[in-house]
């Protein structure tokens, strides 16, 4: 495992009658333990995460797109979300990543207990120009994966078999996910063979412990011609800057600006995502407002 990074392939079976995204993201569902100092279940929620975010991103047509997926479902770790494009970039963050709870009955960490499932799923979809494109489902368990499946279903009509999975013991023992749709043109017993084999990837985490990921399209789609089209690294990296905090700042407006200039002199703002630290001076923050001012007069 190399910290922070994954690997993806995309691939079609029999001709294009289905396509299927499976990757392995153990490196970087270990790098945001880390930065989060997440929980188990937390590290988790977010593991599983970073697959389907990143299996949804490589999708994206151009290099500016990104997809940010929000799952809100009310429970005590709060909202989670990802970030992820066409470059295999990734970036997420649990708001209490701290937050730990009981293993279920059959053994496995709770997400939909801590994620809860009173609430939504969000993808909007942002290109380099124009408005965000949103969509939304109804969480179904908040377990992630099957929430995934819903809003392929709901929103863009496509049959999909998602499975996602993360072991985590003192680190992160494996981690990832399979994404499996069918095309328009899917025939019946294609469909049949993929629901016998959608109940293997149920342990995802498993095969990923035990074979690459060649050798899961050689093993678990034996029979169905899987012709391999793309391989493509994966990373998690957050794409923040001083630049992007300012703009942050600006867009609070000249009276909160002033209020944090004069009752504390300055400030510090924290990435969510990376949780690196911007701190900015009582006459950085001046400053910036001042040249904020400037340019909207020119702009009005
Ligand atoms: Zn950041």
């Amino acid at each position: 495992m190399e910290i922070g990074k994954g690997r993806l392939l995309r691939f079609t079976l029999m001709g294009g009658e289905a396509r299927v995204f499976l990757c392995d993201t153990t490196g970087m569902a270990q790098l945001a333990r880390d930065i989060h100092h997440a929980s188990n279940t937390c590290s988790a929620a977010m593991g599983r995460m970073i697959a389907a975010a990143a299996m949804m991103g490589v999708n994206l047509k151009s290099e500016g797109d990104r997809i940010t997926a929000t799952i809100n479902g009310g429970g005590p770790a709060g909202p989670l979300c990802a970030v992820a494009g066409p470059d295999g970039l990734v970036k997420v963050t649990i708001e209490h990543p701290e937050v730990e709870l009981k293993l279920k009955e059959n053994g496995k960490l709770n997400v939909g207990g801590a994620l809860g499932k009173d609430g939504q799923l969000t993808i909007m979809r942002s290109f380099g120009y124009g408005e965000p494109y949103l969509g939304r489902v109804q969480l179904v368990s908040g377990e992630v994966a099957e929430d995934f499946a819903m809003y392929y279903l709901e929103s863009e009509q496509t049959p999909t078999v998602c499975a996602l999975g993360t072991t985590v013991g003192e680190d992160i023992i494996a981690s990832g996910g399979i994404l499996i749709q069918a095309m328009p043109e899917c025939s019946e017993s294609t469909i049949e063979q993929l629901e016998i084999r959608a109940e293997l990837f149920g342990a995802i985490s498993q095969l990923l412990q035990e074979m690459t990921l060649e050798e899961i399209v050689e093993n678990a789609f034996r029979g169905l011609n899987p012709q391999i089209l793309e391989e493509m690294p994966l990373k998690l990296e957050c794409d923040c800057s001083r630049e992007r905090i300012e703009e942050v700042i600006l867009s609070m407006g000249p009276k909160e600006i002033n209020k944090l200039i004069e009752e504390q002199n300055g400030c510090e703002v924290t990435c969510h995502f990376c949780r690196k630290n911007y701190r900015f001076t009582g006459e950085e923050l001046a400053a910036l407002l001042k040249a904020g001012l400037e340019q909207t007069d020119e702009e009005s």
